[in-house]
């Protein structure tokens, strides 16, 4: 605790009360820490790149930036923690999942020239490979498949055949996605990612921006549950979704999956090779 008193001292918290752990990171220590006039979230971590907290940073200020959805303000950024406003919990009601719709379905109207984004950045703990590209199906496969499927195969993760199907999966995998043009996307949208506040309105936190086919997105919210029926209904009303979206469901989610396969291995390795035997 001392440690991260001298942190938070650097990170311009003076009068703290209180420092209390909370639960439900990944990836950080994460506390909620009171001083005499504010509450603060501060997530902590020793063992990341130095640029790991402003990375994520920026993507929260691109979001901000995008004015459709409340994300926390962020304090301090430092080389180990980053000091947040602290946010609240509210009900996540079924007015909460309609907000979550119309909002996600108008951060995706804003767009780019390309698919992509100028630098790295995270997700979760692992890096992001950005870039621009012109072309979504060669930015799925080159930029979110392969590195993540060397780094698995390096570390004994994923089979070697694993990264030939992927091989054969980029020789079609324009005629098997869409074509729109590229949507600001938060990039790790799962349940634990989105939290309502306390006028149950969403609040979207620990994002891993770029611009992107926005159906990976939506892909991503289905692969751990959580996702209330109404959140589809009005996201589909506000941006409707191109046909067959639910086919390709699976082929987008070998992303998050080759992401807890590099973390976990084990059941994911096995989920990414079912789906690669599939589509490849
Ligand atoms: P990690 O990067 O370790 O996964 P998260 O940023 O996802 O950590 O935060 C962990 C949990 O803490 C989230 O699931 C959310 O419930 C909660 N949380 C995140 N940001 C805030 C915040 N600014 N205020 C209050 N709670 C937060």
């Amino acid at each position: 605790m001392d440690v991260l008193v001298n942190l938070l001292k650097e990170g311009i918290l003076e009068d703290i009360n209180s420092i209390v752990p909370v639960g439900g990171g990944s990836i950080n220590d994460t506390y909620k820490v009171k001083t005499s006039d504010k509450i603060y979230f501060v997530k902590v971590n020793r063992n990341v790149p130095d640029d790991f907290f402003e990375k994520e940073a920026e993507g929260l200020t691109l979001l901000l930036k995008a004015g459709k959805i409340r994300t926390p303000e962020v304090i301090f950024i430092g080389r180990n923690l980053l000091v947040m406003e602290f946010i609240e919990r509210g009900r996540e009601s079924k007015e909460f999942w309609n907000s979550l719709g119309c909002r996600l379905a108008d951060i995706h109207k804003v767009t780019a020239s390309s698919f992509g984004l100028d630098n790295h950045n995270y997700i979760g703990s692992l890096e992001q490979h950005n870039g621009w590209y012109n072309n979504w199906p060669e930015f799925f496969v080159e930029r979110r498949l392969f590195p993540l499927a060397h780094r698995a195969l390096t570390s004994g993760r994923l089979e070697r055949r694993g990264v030939e199907l992927i091989e054969q999966l980029s020789k079609k995998i324009n005629e098997l996605l869409v074509h729109e043009k590229p949507s600001l996307l938060h990039g790790d949208l799962w349940s634990g990612n989105v939290m309502a506040d306390l006028s149950q309105e969403p609040v979207l936190v620990d994002p891993a921006v770029y611009f992107g086919n926005r159906e990976i997105e939506i892909a991503f919210t289905t692969l751990f549950g959580g996702f209330d029926s109404s959140f589809y209904e009005s996201y589909r009303e506000s941006y409707p979704l191109e046909e067959n979206f639910d086919k390709r469901i699976d082929l987008y989610n070998l992303y998050p999956l080759l992401v807890h396969a590099n973390l976990f291995g084990g059941g994911y390795s096995n989920s990414v090779m079912t789906i690669l035997r599939r589509f490849a």
